[in-house]
């Protein structure tokens, strides 16, 4: 069972093929399966596991092409500004065979290029959610169209005080959607969380 049984798209395999993958971490090899099916899924998984392809690979078979008319449809919140980076230039390079498009919207940034980067209808937005929730409010947006999204090393959004950020992101996101929790750890702060937050979540240990 490798990366080619996955049934991956030839843009999303050339993608990974590229990165030198051989074979799926034990993380990526739990989770791709059932996030490809559609499942919400909290995974216990710490950075070196390989989590972010686990959740960008199924991410990119998911919205497969660009589609400016539903924008944005994707959303991954890092807790940190270098996590976000780190995600943001990873998903380019994994998407590097398909024409999804992502931006990046951080604190510390100038909201203008944010604004304009929103502008740009992107697929997928990689955000922190303190940012991410100030520039939804000055341009007025939903998050109507979000299909996907991800809660990296969700401990640590907590940790760092974005529970009620992470709060209104969620009201602004249909219900309909598919959400994914990556974390280290899973205190019991959490666990409601996923509650509130996922539907009928897979929880994946290693
Ligand atoms: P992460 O846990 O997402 O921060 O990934 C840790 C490192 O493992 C990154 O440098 C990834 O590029 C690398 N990596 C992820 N998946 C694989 C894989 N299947 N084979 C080899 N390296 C990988």
């Amino acid at each position: 069972g490798g990366f080619q049984a996955m049934g991956l798209s030839p843009s999303v395999f050339r993608g990974v093929m590229k990165k030198g993958y051989k074979v799926p971490t034990p993380i990526q090899r739990k989770s791709i399966p059932v996030i490809m099916e559609g499942k919400d899924v909290v995974a216990m998984a710490r950075t070196g596991s390989g989590k972010t392809a686990a959740f960008l690979i199924p991410l990119l078979e998911k919205l497969k092409i660009h589609s400016p008319e539903k924008s944005p449809r994707a959303l991954v919140l890092s807790p940190t500004r270098e996590l976000a980076l780190q995600t943001f230039r990873f998903t380019r390079e994994l998407a590097r065979y398909t024409n999804l498009n992502t931006t990046i919207v951080l604190g510390g940034d100038r909201m203008e290029d944010q604004f304009q980067a929103m502008h740009m209808k992107p697929d997928i937005v990689i955000a922190t959610p303190g940012r991410l929730l100030h520039v939804l409010v000055e341009m007025n947006l939903q998050l109507n169209f979000i299909e996907y999204c991800v809660f990296d090393e969700a401990d640590r959004l907590f940790e760092m005080g974005f529970g009620e950020q992470l709060k209104e992101i969620i009201n602004r996101m249909p219900a309909a959607r598919q959400t994914l929790m990556f974390s280290a750890t899973l205190p019991k702060s959490m666990v409601d969380f996923a509650k509130a937050g996922l539907s009928e979540p897979t929880l994946l240990r290693l």
